[in-house]
């Protein structure tokens, strides 16, 4: 092949490889492979592009196709997508040990939407701006389609106009119980309680604004919702909100009700049930969720991590210190606290709990005066960790409370706390009388 025969690939190559080659380099590169190597031309742009491109560079198979998102698959390696923004922010993240800004949100065009990411920090895009994102590759996360932007995308400002249909969107809102909610989703509806609404004045960039938030329930969960408009929300009343989207905090869903939502009084469908607590988990489901509020856990405990035990906090941040130094405050005398920092295994996955003073005393028998005349009579305090963990690993434990993750994974911050002893006894007289019915 000459010169001009491989220049439309170069053009492509060039594309795909800006500031990682030079263009005399990556003509080299083409020569050697298609002339010297004698391989075909399109083999040798996935070598180059694997050899010089990254980390999705596996992935290229040639020149992006233009995409609706309502047609993707969730499969698609290279697609050009001109959408909206509908929701944006930037995020903190830490990828392989390393902290990195990311940008994530939420686009749509006339056929639907999905959630967005941008794997940098080098664009400013704007919530109902119109962009191209060039080269984009598509996965599917949660049963829903996500647009990722790496090293070899591109989001440019468009012209196109894009109207997104209330009708057309209200027709791929999806119907959700709070309990599968998850960050990300784009298109939701919900219908639940308001258990509580509150109006707050919030500042963004120089403007006061009002911000409507409060928690509402369904009878699999708790989820808290906010909105900027007023919708008049009132405690106790049914809601369905359409076309919420979801954000997290920390792993916790949150449902936002947006510019698009609507929001609609319907026929309390739960009657009686007490909507004030949610419905148990499995460890897997909140590994999958990252985080949830108020949920109801099971498992065995099957460690008991470093910092637990008798420890020392600031009187005045509440901080647990070491040798009596607060990092905010200096030197201070410091308070006696018991804590207890578990590990929860249920078999489909394992969470971080911790638990309070009240809550380690109620399950290993340890008051916190036991363990201040014990650690001063023995001259150290790591005795009370090792005086506990035979009371509490491999103990079956109920719990409740909010789980947020971070880096380390999900953690609960436990509310309440039972031992669930499985009685033997019962289960076995059970299991005879079905026997008898039997014979
Ligand atoms: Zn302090």
């Amino acid at each position: 092949m000459d010169k001009e025969e491989l220049t439309p690939h170069m053009e492509e190559l060039k594309r795909v490889l800006e500031g990682k080659i030079t263009e005399k380099e990556l003509m080299e590169e083409l020569d050697k492979y298609v002339n010297e190597y004698d391989v075909d031309v399109e083999s040798a742009k996935r070598a180059i592009k694997r050899k010089f491109g990254g980390e999705e560079s596996g992935f290229v198979t040639g020149d992006a196709v233009s995409k609706k998102i309502g047609d993707l698959t969730g499969n698609e390696p290279n697609v050009d997508i001109t959408a909206k923004i509908v929701y944006v922010e930037k995020k903190q993240i830490r990828a392989r040990g390393e902290d990195k800004t990311i940008i994530s949100g939420i686009l749509g065009d006339d056929t639907g939407t999905a959630s967005f990411t941008i794997w940098s920090d080098g664009y400013e895009l704007e919530k109902g701006s119109v962009y191209i994102f060039k080269n984009a590759y598509i996965k599917t996360w949660n049963d829903r389609v996500q647009v990722n932007m790496g090293n070899r995308g591109a989001v440019e400002k468009s012209d196109t106009k894009i109207e997104m249909p209330e009708r057309s969107i209200s027709y791929s809102s999806v119907e959700s119980k709070i309990k599968d909610l998850k960050e990300g989703m784009g298109n939701v509806s919900v219908t639940g309680r308001v258990l509580s609404v509150e109006e707050r004045k919030v500042n963004v960039k120089g403007e006061d604004k009002t911000v409507y938030s409060g928690l509402m329930a369904d009878d699999t969960g708790k989820v808290q919702f906010s909105a900027w408009n007023d919708h008049g929300l009132k405690e106790g009343e049914t809601i369905l909100i359409s076309n919420a989207y979801i954000r997290g905090w920390k792993g916790i869903p949150q449902l936002n009700i947006g510019d698009r939502s609507e929001v609609t009084r319907v026929d309390d469908p739960f009657g009686n049930t007490d909507l004030g607590t949610s419905s148990n988990k499995t460890l897997g489901e909140i590994a999958e969720s990252g985080g949830g509020l108020d949920v109801g856990v099971s498992g065995l405990v099957v460690d008991l991590r470093g910092g637990s035990g008798l420890i020392f906090r600031c009187p005045q941040c509440n901080r647990s210190v070491l040798g009596g130094e607060c990092a905010n405050h200096g030197k201070i005398e410091p308070v006696h606290d018991l804590r207890m920092k578990i590990v929860l295994d249920d078999g489909t996955g394992a969470i971080g709990a911790v638990l309070n003073r009240e809550l380690t005393e109620k399950l290993t028998g340890v008051t916190l005066e036991n363990a201040v005349n014990l650690s001063k009579a023995r001259g150290e305090s790591g005795i009370i960790a090792r005086e506990m963990a035979p009371r509490i690993l491999m103990k079956r434990l109920a719990m409740r409370g909010n789980v947020m993750s971070d880096e380390y994974g999900p953690m609960m911050i436990v509310a309440e706390a039972e031992t669930e002893e499985v009685d033997i006894e019962t289960a076995a007289t059970k299991l005879l009388d079905i026997v008898e019915e039997v014979l």
